[in-house]
């Protein structure tokens, strides 16, 4: 018999849920990583006609857990080092049902001023921990690739505005151009956020990358005229960073705006060993990163900062005589993003932030790029390859031909003990290990490495 709510009241409802979490997360940690091929043909159970009418919300649920629960991904394993996202830390899934009982919208201060007096909050903290300009302005988003949209929208505001345009009032048509100059290993979604406002995917100048994928300094052009440049801090396979300061001091006095991807890298900034491999990343205008990757909030949580707070909310403010303005210290959350309504996201930040404090965030930091240099070392010891100078928290290995390095991947993902995905570094094909997991421990990387070199032994 399926566990199931006594009834569909309010509280029979949400004590299931909690309930039915907490047998989840309860198994996480011993079951596969991957969901089994059966958990997922049977999703098919949620595939029905839209019902006709009303449906039993007991029902409902139990059916949510009991098809959906084995079919998750557990991201929230110590094995897990996929795409380099972790699992949310249990503060903040609390904090997240919390916030979703509030059912605060985050749009102004004025409906939602609990909710954006702690974005607020946050934001100083965040700026704070990661050294970055105490008066730099924030938005709270779903993700990195729209916390880079933000970023360069302010970019484009700003370095159009110097050449007296206003790119929100007249758009891009008949605008003086913008040269847009990215690193040749670019995120992908840069290129999208580059596209969807409007400065194209193609039309960018790609300056040439190192064996580490870092954007080379001295390969930059002349910047004349209005200009953006995108670096990265943390590239995606490698973790490397590129040169940010060298890149400030190329273009100081030219205009150019300087925006560094930070997707999980900028986190690094927390951590005192760490801090020196992303010197002058500070000295940029713009910042982009995910609270949903190596801090451990749920989804979804991206974050931008501008170092210029008046480009950003030129780029994304919206006014109308029923949107109450924000007065003295008040701030308006959406003055900064592109949405009006949103949930709270910054509440499950502000959660993470308290109850890791400083020195937790660099823990987290220092611990899982202490993992990553093991896996490096034993892997190279039983013979793989490591491909990457291991800086941060990514290794890429290769297990000697494209055929054996896939099939060692398929076998462990298959085998489930832990769970690592593959790429293609600078034409080699790699497996990926990124240990951003707040739950990882020795044992983890211990019982990871066993399942691996048995992977390579069946290989
Ligand atoms: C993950 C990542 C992104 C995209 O972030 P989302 O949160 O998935 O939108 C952009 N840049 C880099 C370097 C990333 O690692």
């Amino acid at each position: 018999m399926d566990p199931l709510a006594p009834d569909d009241s309010a509280d029979a409802l949400l004590g299931f849920a909690a309930e039915r979490a907490l047998a989840y997360l309860h198994g996480v940690p011993t079951r596969r990583v991957a969901p089994a091929p059966e958990a997922l043909a049977a999703l098919s159970a949620f595939d029905h006609p839209l019902p006709a009418g009303p449906q039993p919300a007991a029902e409902t649920l139990a059916l949510l857990d009991r098809v959906g629960s084995p079919a998750a991904l557990g991201t929230g394993n110590g094995r897990y080092f996929g795409f380099v996202t972790g699992g949310p830390q249990p503060a903040t899934v609390a904090s997240n049902w919390l916030t979703t009982a509030w059912g605060q919208n985050a749009s102004l201060y004025a409906p939602a001023p609990m909710v954006a007096t702690l974005e607020r909050i946050a934001l100083r903290w965040l700026l704070d921990l990661l050294g970055l300009p105490a008066s730099a302005a924030g938005a709270f988003v779903t993700g990195s690739t729209v916390a880079n949209l933000c970023a360069l929208a302010a970019a484009r505001h700003a370095v159009l505005r110097r050449v007296g345009w206003d790119v929100e009032a007249d758009g891009l048509i008949g605008a003086p151009p913008i040269t847009v100059v990215v690193g040749d290993e670019a995120h992908p979604t840069v290129l999208k956020s580059l596209g969807v406002i409007g400065l194209g995917r193609r039309r960018v100048v790609r300056v040439p990358v190192d064996g580490q994928g870092r954007l080379r300094a001295a390969a930059l052009p002349r910047i004349d005229g209005p200009t953006i440049v995108v670096t990265q801090a943390g590239n995606v396979n490698t973790g490397a960073v590129d040169p940010v300061g060298d890149v400030v001091n190329a273009t100081q006095g030219t205009g150019a705006w300087v925006h560094v991807d930070g997707a999980f890298g900028l986190w690094a900034l927390a951590s005192d060993t760490c801090r020196p491999l992303l010197a002058g990343v500070e000295r940029a205008d713009s910042w982009a990163t995910d609270a949903h990757k190596w801090l451990n909030a749920p989804y979804d949580s991206g974050l931008a900062f501008v170092r210029d707070g008046d480009a950003l909310r030129a780029a994304m403010s919206v006014s109308a005589d029923y949107l109450p303005a924000a007065s003295g210290d008040q701030r308006n959350p959406s003055d900064t993003t592109p949405e009006l309504s949103r949930r709270a996201r910054g509440v499950d930040v502000w959660v993470a932030l308290r109850t890791l404090g400083r020195a937790g965030v660099a823990d987290l930091v220092d611990r899982n790029c202490a993992h990553a240099r093991r896996f490096a070392r034993e892997l190279a010891a039983a013979g793989a390859e490591v491909l990457n100078e291991v800086v941060l928290n990514q290794v890429l290995v290769a297990f000697g031909p494209p055929e054996r390095t896939l099939a060692v991947i398929g076998r462990l993902q298959r085998d489930g003990v832990c769970w690592c995905g593959s790429t293609v570094w600078q034409g080699r094909t790699a497996m990926r290990i990124s240990v951003c997991n707040a739950a990882t421990t020795d044992d983890d990387v211990t019982l990871s490495l066993a399942a691996m070199r048995q992977a390579m032994a069946a290989a």
